[in-house]
């Protein structure tokens, strides 16, 4: 299937004190109907940034989105807001992490359900309302005419994530973005959520973009994965051949920081140090500070994306030339 978005060498930088400063730095990827690409990154390696690029949400004061952004022929990196008004919430939904929700505690779930309905297709208030109740079935709530009348604050949390799907799906988009859709779910209710959105995707065919820090999520629900570091694409492939390949240091640590439930571990192994500030470092890998497999080329000179086995690709200098002998023997211990 040819890709409902592609995006190509995306830039978006943004005014500091210290001049522009760019949290996307021109990464390139594609998602197809029925696909589900997972961006993964500890926060503040631009996923965020990406997802609120292709909605159109970057403040053009503050912010510039370079690069083209394809969906369904048009760039989206240069189209007016009248336009993005056409097509956010209809033809590009997305779910946030809960805190950031934007269920309005005054409006019913049936008010808010139905608005996009009747702002992007002037549906009238009761055929609305069916198609509301019909989606409120669809994510596996019951007593759906009852839950129209309701008040966000009257729902558990999980509850409330289901309604935040069932809003951006009614309107049956082509890609739906999710930004760490589960992140704030306790374990449980999390399962029941990819479950529910796996589901979806199947019945669907819509596209999904699977923003998230957390593999797990990628290992249950996506079929590619692009892996992001400071602002860049540092590896990708697909999830099958990642998991099982990690070429990228930081790939390789993220992998390790899995919760492993049969292995019951004191404390959870993460990555130390820190993402680097945008634009804190210009030179060389942005890894480097963090990698223990730095060499001195890895500080003065930037690798770039280069091409490996099994359609995967890495940014490092271990593995110039599609070849290197790669870290494994010495990394996973
Ligand atoms: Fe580590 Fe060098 Fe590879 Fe960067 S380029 S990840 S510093 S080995
Ligand atoms: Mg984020």
């Amino acid at each position: 299937k040819s890709p409902i978005i592609e995006v190509k060498q995306l830039r978006t930088s943004f005014q500091t004190d210290d001049g522009s400063i760019p949290v996307v730095n021109s990464i390139d990827f594609h998602v197809s109907p029925g696909e589900v690409l997972g961006v993964v990154g500890e926060s503040g390696c631009g996923k965020s940034v990406t997802s609120l690029s292709i909605m159109g949400l970057v403040d053009a004061r503050t912010g510039k989105v370079e690069g083209e952004i394809l969906f369904k022929g048009d760039n989206l990196a240069d189209a007016s807001e009248k336009k993005m008004r056409k097509i956010r919430g209809n033809e590009i939904a997305m779910i946030f992490q809960e805190p950031m929700t934007s269920l309005n505690p005054v409006f019913t779930i049936g008010q808010q359900l139905t608005e996009s309905l009747r702002v992007h297709r002037k549906w009238g208030k009761k055929q609305a309302a069916v198609r509301a109740v019909e989606m409120l079935k669809l994510v596996g709530l019951g007593r759906a005419e009852e839950l129209l009348k309701q008040y966000p604050h009257q729902l558990s949390g999980g509850m409330r994530q289901r309604v935040m799907i069932a809003m951006a799906m009614i309107c049956e988009p082509e890609l739906l973005i999710a930004d760490e859709p589960t992140t704030a779910l306790d374990v449980t209710i999390q399962a029941q959520i990819l479950e529910l959105m796996k589901d979806l995707n199947k019945k669907t065919d819509t596209a999904i973009l699977m923003i998230t820090h957390d593999l797990g999520v990628v290992a249950e629900m996506c079929q590619r994965v692009i892996v992001m570091y400071a602002g860049r694409i540092v590896e990708e492939g697909d999830v099958r051949s990642v998991f099982q390949n990690p070429l990228h240091p930081y790939t390789v640590g993220l992998i390790q920081s899995i919760p492993d439930m049969r292995v019951k571990k004191d404390r959870l192994y993460s990555i130390p140090g820190n993402v680097p500030k945008p634009g804190s470092q210009n030179l060389g890998c942005q890894f480097a500070p963090r990698c223990a497999h730095a060499m001195s080329r890895c500080i003065s000179e930037t690798p770039a994306l280069t091409n490996h086995e099994n359609g995967q690709k890495v940014r490092c200098w271990l593995y110039e030339d599609g070849k290197g002998a790669g870290i494994h023997d010495s990394a996973i211990s």
